[in-house]
């Protein structure tokens, strides 16, 4: 089984311009969550395809703000996501796939601290355009404290309206964003919520199985490409917890329960 993984490392290895030949180990063991992502992380990067969502998404975001009727005296907003909604991660994955690694903590920090995550495709333009129409932009992240300085400076590098302490609202306690977007609420109208994952959007898509997420998508349908703008995620996301039936399993485990079901077949 090893062996047969190895071709596999190299390849991707030789494909990224982000990773040095040092990084490159032929005896690295992947599993096959970190071979899926490596995958989905070098779609991210190098795909047309991938670049041609995101603009998909950000032009109907712009048509929206140009054609957005309040239906309140409140101040309008946007609320948007970071990462894989306007930042880029793909060059942390990959290096850290390269290794046989997932997200871990630590080595978020690491990334996240250096500001340097590229924005995705429109992204930038719509938000300008979006600040140029009077609308608010709120980057509501589940990036917490350790992140602050380092994401602000990402922000500001690529000229993003309102990158600073009062539109730039991290994690505190919890992962759900219900609580703060209720409190953008108060005083905003969110004209629109942007994301790459179900929970960017509502309370509805937190902690839930797959099929409560289906469920759930389906009833809210009307919303996507109208008051939801999903950018597309196939790397990370709350779905992988409700595929696995729970938070914070090894990769040995995760690719144990990937063997078990044995996904659409
Ligand atoms: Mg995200």
């Amino acid at each position: 089984m090893k062996k047969a993984l190895i071709p596999l490392c190299v390849f991707f290895a030789a494909c990224s311009s982000h990773v040095s030949k040092s990084d490159i180990k032929t005896d690295t063991p992947c599993s096959t969550v970190v071979q899926g992502k490596l995958f989905t992380s070098i779609f991210q990067q190098k795909a047309a395809e991938y670049r041609a969502l995101c603009y998909q998404a950000y032009n109907i975001a712009t048509f929206r703000i140009d054609t957005y009727r309040p239906l309140t005296n409140k101040p309008l907003a946007v609320v948007t996501d970071l990462d894989e909604t306007t930042f880029d991660n793909s060059p942390y994955q990959i290096r850290e796939g390269l290794k046989g690694k997932d997200f871990e903590p630590s080595t978020w920090a690491e990334w996240t601290a250096l500001g340097v995550a590229d924005t995705l495709a429109g992204s930038v333009s719509f938000f300008k355009f979006a600040a140029s129409k009077g609308v608010e932009v709120f980057y509501v992240t589940n990036r917490d404290k350790r992140d602050y300085q380092g994401t602000l400076q990402n922000l500001k590098h690529y000229g993003f309206p309102y990158a600073d302490s009062a539109h730039l609202i991290i994690r505190q306690n919890v992962s759900s964003k219900e609580v703060r977007r209720q409190a953008l609420e108060m005083k905003y109208e969110i004209a629109l919520l942007i994301g790459d994952n179900l929970s960017d959007f509502s309370s509805l898509f937190d902690s839930k199985t797959m099929a409560e997420r289906r469920k759930n998508t389906d009833a809210e349908s009307n919303l996507f490409g109208y008051r939801y703008i999903m950018l597309p995620n196939s790397t990370y996301g709350d779905w992988e917890p409700a595929l696995y039936g729970k938070k914070g399993l090894t990769l040995a485990q995760k690719d144990s329960v990937i063997r078990a079901i044995g996904v659409g077949f």
